[in-house]
């Protein structure tokens, strides 16, 4: 603990952020960094609790207030040590995770939180200043060669340790870079791309061998994957869930990953051949509450939209906890992102009923319909119905669907394969285990969870290593979130 009353002298505060409207004209990520002195005052502020609910927070079991204590201390190489003890990327968490740890945080119970993720960002740029990251060339080599399909974190993480235990490992991609939805989802202004490029120089350096625009299934036979000791699947959860009303097929109603995808590779220099999807001069309507329709928020003010409106069909979630969402659960709350502060109309318990077009064909508005919610004794909402005498039009000439994803794409590499699906039609594998209804492949990340979190995808890479380790190897000595591997 580095200062016993570091939580009662010191408020929590976030580095300062560039201004709306001037972050607004460009796609570089606008947070600024604490002053030493912030640094010092907000690890100050972990209390070195006795049960420390972070760490069970953390879907990576991040070792949290050892990394606060040493970075009070400024021992920002043991700071360093301890936070990749058990997280991979901390630059891409840092940056982008919605921080359960903070929300499990034992400070939080009656104050604000200690800012953990952004105290996890700092450690990992000052390693990088100081050039404590540095390839890991495992000196062991067990002969066993490993492909994984996918380069998203979840593919990436299991790279990264099957490499460090002595793998040859060969890493498949379908897009022309390296990164999953970290490359062609998050925006930049949220995750620089140069952010991603940095560690996979040293990822290349440790001898982890990437190929780009290699389908497997498609341009890349599934039969290749035979010549492999093991395989790992990670090729997230891709098909997006669709909102099937009259209208759907107009000029001008996209999925949100479609326009997405396109502005980071406008942004990164890579070509792309569908028709050009740009919000200019346009009323875009966003439909989805969540990180998605929140990217796709930000990215419209970017092109520089007329106007800006998001709906949910969920009624706006509570500012505080409830009875339904007790400390230190992740509670559903009220978030407004640094997008929704750029300029956005949002509105919750809204329906959409139908696009309407013109004579083009051309997208003109969207019929919506408010709804009211019945909810159960905890304040959860239970069923819903249309407030009669609400319908009406909304001028739009674009829209985004961003109401989540169903599962991953089955056509090609998944029903080539045969591999079993579970209930919800992602691929069949139990937590923990990893291992599909084939012999010698594993999947970890969105494919095998569902759509989710970057910090989920790293952990289950990780763990899925280690069973593909020791599937190959008869024993491991890869890190678990269960067991530490020392960080001294
Ligand atoms: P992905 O990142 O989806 O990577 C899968 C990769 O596999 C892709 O690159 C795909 O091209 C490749 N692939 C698929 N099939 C094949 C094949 N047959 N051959 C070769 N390659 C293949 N999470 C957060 O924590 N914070 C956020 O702020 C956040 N924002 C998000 C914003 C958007 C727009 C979206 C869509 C998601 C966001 N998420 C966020 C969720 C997060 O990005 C995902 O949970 C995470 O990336 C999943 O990682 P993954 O490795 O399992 O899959």
């Amino acid at each position: 603990m580095g200062k016993p009353t570091g939580f009662l002298e010191f408020e929590r505060t976030l580095p300062q952020k560039d201004a709306a409207e001037s972050r607004k004209q460009n796609y570089q990520e606008f947070v600024h960094s604490y002053s030493d002195e912030q640094l010092n005052q907000q690890a100050a502020r972990c209390m070195n609790c006795g049960i420390p609910f972070c760490h069970s927070g953390c879907p990576l079991g991040n070792v949290i207030p050892e990394f606060n204590d040493a970075v009070y201390d400024g021992r920002w190489e043991e700071a360093y040590q301890i936070l990749t003890s058990t997280n991979n990327f901390p630059e891409f968490t840092g940056r982008i995770c919605p921080a359960p740890c903070e929300a499990a945080c034992v400070l939080g119970i009656n104050k604000s939180p200690v800012s953990i993720e952004e105290i996890e960002k700092h450690i990992i740029e000052i390693a990088y200043k100081n050039n404590y990251v540095q390839p890991n060339k495992s000196q062991l080599k067990t002969g066993k060669k490993v492909a994984v399909v996918g380069s998203g974190p979840a593919g990436l993480a299991a790279a990264t340790q099957l490499n460090a235990a002595g793998h040859e490992v060969v890493v498949y991609e379908r897009d022309d870079k390296i990164g999953g939805l970290l490359r062609y989802g998050i925006p930049d202004f949220k995750l620089d791309k140069s952010v991603i490029d940095r560690r996979l120089s040293i990822l290349e350096q440790s001898g982890i061998t990437f190929r780009t625009n290699a389908e497997v299934g498609k341009n890349v036979p599934t039969s290749e994957l035979q010549a492999y000791d093991a395989v790992v699947l990670a090729g997230g959860s891709t098909i997006p869930r669709d909102l099937p009303i009259p209208g759907r097929e107009l000029k001008g109603v996209h999925y949100a990953m479609e326009f997405l995808k396109q502005q980071n590779k406008r942004v990164g220099n890579s070509s792309f051949e569908e028709t050009e999807i740009h919000a200019q001069g346009k009323n875009v309507l966003v439909i989805g509450g969540g990180d998605t329709g929140s990217d796709c928020v930000g990215t419209s003010n970017r092109h520089g939209a007329k106007s800006v409106t998001q709906f949910e069909l969920m009624p706006q979630p509570p500012q505080q906890r409830t009875a339904a969402m007790p400390w230190p659960t992740y509670p559903m709350l009220l978030k407004t992102t640094s997008s929704h502060e750029e300029g956005c109309k949002r509105y919750w318990s809204v329906s959409t009923k139908a696009f309407l077009g013109d004579e083009k064909g051309q997208l003109r508005a969207a019929l919506v319909v408010d709804l009211e919610w019945e909810t159960d004794s905890l304040g959860r909402p239970t069923k819903f119905a249309e407030v009669a005498g609400s319908e009406r039009e909304i001028p739009c000439e674009l829209v985004t669907l961003a109401m989540g994803f169903l599962h991953p794409q089955r056509e090609g590499l998944i029903e080539q394969l045969g591999l079993k699906l579970d209930a919800r039609g992602n691929v069949d594998a139990v937590e923990g285990q990893y291992k599909t209804s084939v012999d010698h492949i594993f999947t970890a990340g969105d494919m095998r969870r569902g759509q989710s979190l970057v910090v989920w995808a790293i952990s289950e890479g990780r763990e899925c290593a280690r069973k593909v380790d020791e599937y190959l190897m008869g024993y491991t000595e890869l890190a678990s979130k269960d067991k530490l591997v020392s960080y001294a």
